[in-house]
């Protein structure tokens, strides 16, 4: 389906939980985050129905996402079930990466053939500080389990200046020795911590550093792609994305909406509008339809978040 720009719209994002096992600095606050009720979630049986009336409007990709999604029980056969909806190409997920040792197989056997991995240090007392609390170790042994697998991957690195922001060039290396993409994604004020402003490194400031180091070539990107600009080190296996939604927003060619486990969908990430699908979860498929195609038509141009003072986490409507 097209929206009212003649974007076509073919990506959904669907939130399984608000949950998640972490508790990284850019994403949640240090304290204070109510855990969601059972209740407020939806059932995966709604999440289905949502995800079949997405795709028979023409949504092709979906990527389920959170807080984090490997923490949700039944996540497995659920996914077994959105596999099987056909017109759906391509199931996605994004994960930090904890849980992948123990999932990695199975989430290949049911349908999933890539994974984004958030992974912001490649040091282990950094990344401890960044996720308040993580194990470095269990993500490299997940990304591992993940490669035996034959998951595809793409590692995605939130660059924040004075935090993790030395280590670009260490994160972009390992696309030379895996066939990993490697995204390095500017930091958004989403929580509006006092220090945000020094925080923002620009996606051209991150390209400009990694020309220091490496030989880089533009590549082109396919149809169903995200919105990293993405790059080739000469002789790489793999090869990095810059993701710029602060410095040179994508809106002109977004492709996709968003629905919370709690049921809001939404046009933008950035923006503050959402459509409850509950009530149209009660009444039926074509209630759901119509709720979507509403939510689609409603898509700005553009978002303004720069402009705005609204904070919100991350976690809660799945990045
Ligand atoms: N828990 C999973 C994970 O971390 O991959 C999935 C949910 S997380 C909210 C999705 C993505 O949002 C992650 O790649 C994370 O790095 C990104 N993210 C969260 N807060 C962000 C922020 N303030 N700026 C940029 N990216 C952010
Ligand atoms: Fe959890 Fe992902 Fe947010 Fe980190 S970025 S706190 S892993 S939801």
């Amino acid at each position: 389906m097209q929206d009212k720009l003649g974007r076509t719209i073919n990506y959904l994002r669907l939130s399984i939980t608000d949950r998640c096992n972490l508790r990284c600095c850019y994403c949640m606050p240090a304290t204070g985050v109510p855990a969601c009720e059972h209740g407020d979630v939806l059932r995966y049986e709604e999440l289905l129905k949502i995800t079949e009336a997405a795709v028979s409007l023409g949504i092709e990709k979906v990527r389920i996402t959170g807080g984090e999604p490997l923490v949700r029980k039944g996540l497995i056969s659920f996914l077994k079930q959105l596999g099987s909806l056909s017109g759906l190409t391509e199931m996605t997920l994004t994960t930090n990466g904890l849980l992948l040792e123990e999932t990695a197989e199975r989430l290949k056997a049911v349908g999933v053939n890539r994974l984004n991995v958030s992974l912001d240090s490649l040091d282990h007392q950094t990344y401890k500080q960044i996720t308040r609390g993580g194990d470095l170790k269990k993500v490299l042994t997940g990304l591992d389990a993940a490669e035996q697998a034959g998951l595809r991957l793409k590692l995605n690195m939130v660059v924040m200046r004075g935090i993790n922001d030395q280590e670009v060039e260490a994160f972009a290396a390992l696309s030379q020795k895996h066939p990993w993409s490697v995204r390095f994604i500017e930091y958004m004020p989403t929580i509006r911590e006092a220090v945000w402003k020094n925080r923002v490194i620009s996606g051209g400031e991150i390209l400009e550093r990694l020309k220091l180091t490496f030989t880089l070539s533009s590549i082109p990107t396919s149809r169903l792609c995200g919105p990293a600009k993405p790059y080739r080190i000469d002789g790489a296996m793999g090869t990095v994305g810059i993701i710029t939604p602060m410095s040179e927003h994508f809106c002109g060619n977004c492709n996709r909406i968003r629905v919370t486990s709690q049921g809001l969908a939404k046009s933008c990430l950035l923006s503050d509008q959402a459509l409850d699908l509950r009530s149209a979860l009660a009444k039926g498929p074509q209630s759901i339809r119509d709720a979507l195609v509403e939510v689609i038509s409603g898509k700005n141009q553009q978002h303004h978040f720069e402009e705005e003072e609204r904070c919100f986490q991350m976690s809660s409507v799945g990045g």
